[in-house]
Order: C-alpha cells, then sequence, then structure tokens
C-alpha cells in the first residue's frame, strides 16, 4: 500500500460505504469513494487479493480513471504499452488492419493503452486504498436493507451494518441475487485457451512491442506483452457446444490448445508451443438487467453487467462504473452544505478557535480542494451517451 493519493485529503462524509468483492471494480470502486471523502470497506472473499488469469488490455478510457485516482507511476512501471494493433488472417497471415496505439491515445484521449498482468493491475490499485479496510476471507452470504442501513452477514460469521453497499462480486454476483434473485449465466459457446510464454522464447518471431489478433473460422487468437514486458500473454477463443465446469483455472494441455488451431499460421503455433502450461475457461453470460440499484444497494461490473471480452472492456467498464459511483454520489454536497450552517455559525470559543485553525491549515474553499467539485463536466457524460 504504498501509492501515493493524487487527491487532496478530503473532508470525511459521514457515510460508510461495504464493497463486496475485491477485484478490479470493487477495488477502483473503494479507492474513488474513498479519495471522495466516503468511508470504506471492502468485503473479498479469498484469503488473499489475487486476480487468476493472464492479461488484459486498458483502453485510455480506463487508464484515464486509473491515474486521475494517483496510480500513473505503478501503471508506468507496470504496464507496457503496446505500439500498434494488428489484425491478421488466421492461415496466411495477412493484414486485415492495423492501427497505431501509443503515443496516439495518449495526444486523443490524454492516457496510453496499455497491456498488463491482472494481478500487477490489482497489486497497483490495491496500493493506493489502506490495507487495514479489506477484509479478506470474507464470502457475502446475505444481506437486509433494514431502511435505516444495510447488514450484511459472511461465511465466517462476521456482521456488519453499513450506509450503502457495493455489489462488485463478479458474474456470480451474491449481491445481485439478493437484490433480484437467484438465475445462472448462460454457456456462451466459447471456450478460451489462455497461457504465457516467455519472450526469450520467442525471439525468433522478432515481435513488435503490440497488440495482435489473429481471426479464423470458428476461432480467434490474440496475444500482447505483459509483466513489464517479459512475458507474451495469449488467449485463444474457439467456439463449442457445451461446457460443464466453469473454472479458470482450469488446466489444459498445450498439446490440446495446438489440436484446437491447428492449420494455422506457424506465428500462433509456434507461441502456443512455447508455453509451459495452458489453462482452459468458459465464457458465460447473463441478459442485462432493468437496475443496478434497490434502496441503499448498488452493483457494479461484471455483477450487473457482465461482457463478452471481444471489446477488451469488461474491466474497464467497471474501472468506470467505480468512478461515477463517487461523482454521482452528490448528497456529499447536501451532508457538506448542511455541516456548513454549523460550521459557519459558530459562537466564539473553543469550536469557533478549532474551526478557524483547520481553516488556515487546510483551505478547503479553495479551488484545488474543490477541485472534485468544479471538474466534474456532466457534458462530456452527454456526448458520450449521444
Ligand atoms: C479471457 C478474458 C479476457 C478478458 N480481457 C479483458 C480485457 O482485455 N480488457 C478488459 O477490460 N476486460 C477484459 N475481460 C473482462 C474482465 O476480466 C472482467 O469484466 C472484469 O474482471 C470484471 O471485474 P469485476 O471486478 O466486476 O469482477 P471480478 O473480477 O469477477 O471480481 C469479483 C470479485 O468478487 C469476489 N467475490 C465473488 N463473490 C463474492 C462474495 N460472495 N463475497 C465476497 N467476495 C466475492 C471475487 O473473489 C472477486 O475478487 C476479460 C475477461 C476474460 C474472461
Amino acid at each position: 500500500m504504498n501509492e501515493k493519493s493524487a487527491s487532496p485529503e478530503r473532508t470525511k462524509i459521514a457515510l460508510r460505504i461495504a464493497v463486496i468483492g475485491g477485484g478490479i471494480g470493487g477495488l477502483t470502486a473503494a479507492l474513488s469513494l474513498r479519495q471522495a471523502g466516503f468511508t470504506v470497506d471492502v468485503y473479498e472473499q479469498a484469503p488473499e487479493l489475487t486476480q487468476i488469469g493472464g492479461g488484459i488490455n486498458m483502453g485510455p478510457n480506463a487508464v484515464r480513471i486509473l491515474r486521475r485516482l494517483g496510480l500513473a507511476a505503478g501503471l508506468d512501471r507496470e504496464g507496457v504499452r503496446p505500439l500498434s494493433t494488428h489484425q491478421r488472417r488466421w492461415q496466411d497471415g495477412r493484414t486485415l488492419q492495423r492501427a497505431p496505439l501509443n503515443p496516439l491515445c495518449e495526444e486523443l484521449y490524454g492516457a496510453p493503452h496499455i497491456t498488463i498482468h491482472r494481478a500487477d493491475l490489482l497489486d497497483v490499485i490495491a496500493s493506493g486504498f489502506p490495507a487495514e479496510n479489506i477484509h479478506l476471507g470474507h464470502r457475502l452470504t446475505g444481506l437486509e436493507d433494514t431502511g435505516e442501513g444495510i447488514e450484511a452477514w459472511f461465511e465466517n460469521g462476521a456482521r456488519i451494518t453499513a450506509d450503502i453497499l457495493v455489489g462488485a462480486d463478479g458474474i456470480n454476483s451474491a449481491v445481485r441475487a439478493a437484490l433480484f434473485g437467484e438465475e445462472a449465466s448462460v454457456f456462451a459457446g466459447c471456450v478460451a485457451y489462455r497461457g504465457l510464454v516467455p519472450v526469450e522464447r520467442i525471439t525468433d518471431l522478432a515481435l513488435e512491442t503490440g497488440n495482435q489478433s489473429w481471426v479464423g473460422p470458428g476461432a480467434h487468437l490474440v496475444h500482447y506483452p505483459v509483466s513489464r514486458g517479459r512475458l507474451l500473454n495469449f488467449v485463444g477463443w474457439t467456439e463449442h457446444d457445451e461446457w460443464n465446469r466453469e473454472d479458470w483455472t482450469d488446466r489444459a494441455t498445450v498439446a490440446r490448445a495446438l489440436a484446437a488451431f491447428e492449420g494455422w499460421h506457424p506465428q500462433v503455433r509456434r507461441i502456443i508451443s512455447a508455453a509451459d502450461t495452458c489453462f482452459i475457461w468458459a465464457l458465460f453470460d447473463r441478459d442485462p438487467l432493468l437496475r443496478w440499484s434497490l434502496g441503499r444497494t448498488t452493483l457494479l461490473g461484471d455483477a450487473c453487467h457482465p461482457m463478452y471480452p471481444f471489446m477488451g472492456q469488461g474491466a474497464a467498464q467497471a474501472i468506470e462504473d467505480g468512478a461515477a459511483l463517487a461523482g454521482c454520489l452528490v448528497t456529499r454536497l447536501q451532508d457538506m452544505s448542511r455541516a456548513n450552517k454549523t460550521r459557519f455559525h459558530m459562537r466564539d470559543g473553543p469550536a469557533q478557535e478549532a474551526r478557524d485553525a483547520e481553516w488556515a491549515r487546510a483551505a478547503d474553499r479553495s479551488p484545488d480542494a474543490l477541485r472534485w467539485l468544479y471538474d466534474y463536466d456532466p457534458a462530456q457524460i452527454d456526448a458520450v451517451a449521444a
């Protein structure tokens, strides 16, 4: 927990928020909300913060948000900036399209496009949030909105109360089930073979630092560098009629992955065969929800809008949700305005002196301290929606 927040210390807001799920979406939301002045605790079922799986593409829309949260140094350290995105034909390798990514994204959108190992990304996000407010080994099993607050309970016997509860607990969200009822996710007819290859094993391919995707009949394969460029991540998607396991870490053999990409371009097969091991993962889906919030509880990320990873935007949208949620909690202004009635009208005495000293120290009316308020531009949201 060493990443320094870029935001100034904020006035504390008397609302306790419980975030269920310490994945990319949950931790980003927790960090955004904390920086907006809320008291936030994260409850994660796993005994440690972990993201199984290899790499992830982070478009500039997500990187921009993470940078604003003070995470630029960590992203620069761990992320790779691909020079281009290149789509090729499965068999002959012909270029179908190719476009520059960096530094163009920075020029166009104020942030780079990066590729990064999931575990590194999660570490970077977690580094901005106090470890003591992340409660590991807490698997949510139920919740109740009492009207006064939210009560939630966990498999380990713990019970908590909060003013607001955020369900960031992924595609099989227990919070979602508690709000809107149980409904099984549906197999989407695709499985992925994924692996990580040390780049020194494939120097003969002379790969540019970039994102390449190969498209072919009933399948496609994507590869890009992660782990500061030391590893090449690949994910090869193939269509299947049925699947009876749902586990990101199910092992497959390299031979099985090669068989799935039989007849594909030598570069594709060379990359797969350079892996020590391969994992297999099935894609699941859900219909869109009509609403994401009920009373004091809201959902974000895969808990409310899981999407196919074929735009590389699932995690990015979870990151956007977290930032938007902090921006939406405008009751902060109501709280602060109400508190100011008392603070502005104090009789002379110790409380007034403490207030004067606090103002002399923190200047909470300065434009800099009010950046969270003055920076917000709803026109930007309208432009995107249009
Ligand atoms: C192969 C593949 C490639 C992808 N590539 C990209 C990409 O390039 N770019 C991109 O933006 N997206 C990508 N995605 C999508 C992305 O991974 C997801 O959209 C993203 O991880 C969702 O984040 P989340 O925080 O909402 O959920 P999750 O990452 O699923 O996190 C949920 C967390 O909640 C915890 N949890 C679950 N239940 C409970 C409970 N009852 N109590 C407490 N904690 C609980 C879990 O342990 C987990 O830590 C890809 C997905 C796949 C499968």
